[in-house]
């Protein structure tokens, strides 16, 4: 293949941009923002899952509450009943009067215990109430933290998306200059060659694999004729030859 020298050595400038264009994206791949967000967004998932655990436990707790306290009113209600009739002094039968005072003993019993099982329903209802604050506290504490990232990462990718967009400018206006079978050529060396279509020799050594050329080889390469485009014999990439 033959290319004007110039054009050859214009090869190196595009291989720069995209050398250039392929590090931008792969900076816009690898920002971190993107690991800590996918992170962050997956404990903000558990906490989620954990907050309607704990709004359920909550509303467990006050139901249990409430029907404590359901259960206690009609037992007081009864031994206000039998107290007053055992005060009002009307019982005049002391088997009734002795059956009376034995149930407003057991009443009273039934009420204590009642009464402590209310305030253990009650600590379990402050508790849930306080396990749910904690758990949506950390929740807005993590999207406050997200909202802050997802600014960074868009003003990185911003910022990339920027230069990309130079290169990528720049890069046309290259290829245009360029003739298209040497551009041809330099895309199929470049897509199978990590990136890497042209490469300048420098010395004896190709730039794109760095390493030296035999003797003969090299030989070929100064006897070439300047139009003629060289591939290096160790990695076929184009092998451009500088001006100096
Ligand atoms: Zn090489």
């Amino acid at each position: 293949m033959k290319a004007d020298p110039g054009a050859q050595r214009r090869l190196l400038d595009l291989q720069a941009v995209d050398t250039a264009i392929g590090q931008l994206d792969h900076r816009v791949k690898m920002l971190p923002e993107h690991a800590l967000l996918a992170d962050l967004q997956t404990r903000r998932q558990a906490l989620g899952q954990r907050l309607v655990a704990a709004e359920t436990a909550l509303s467990d707790a006050v139901a249990a509450q409430t029907k404590a306290e359901a259960d206690l009113g009609p037992v007081r209600e009864r031994l206000r009943r039998d107290e007053k009739a055992v005060d009002g002094g009307t019982l005049t039968d002391p088997k009734t009067l002795s059956s009376m005072v034995g149930e407003i003993a057991h009443l009273k019993t039934r009420i204590s215990t009642l009464e402590d099982e209310e305030l253990e329903l009650m600590e379990a209802v402050v508790s849930a109430e306080a396990e749910k604050t904690r758990i949506a506290t950390e929740r807005t504490s993590i999207e406050d933290q997200m909202r802050a990232l997802v600014a960074k990462r868009d003003a990185a990718v911003a910022d990339l998306q920027a230069d990309l967009t130079d290169r990528r400018s720049i890069r046309t206006t290259l290829l245009a200059e360029l003739p298209p079978p040497l551009v041809d050529t330099y895309e199929k060396v470049r897509s199978r060659s990590g990136g890497v279509g042209a490469a300048a020799l420098q010395g004896r050594r190709c730039t794109g694999c760095g390493i030296e050329a035999n003797p003969s080889d090299y030989e070929r390469y100064l006897a070439a004729a300047p139009d003629e485009v060289l591939r290096c014999e160790e990695c076929d990439r184009i092998l451009v030859r500088t001006a100096d």
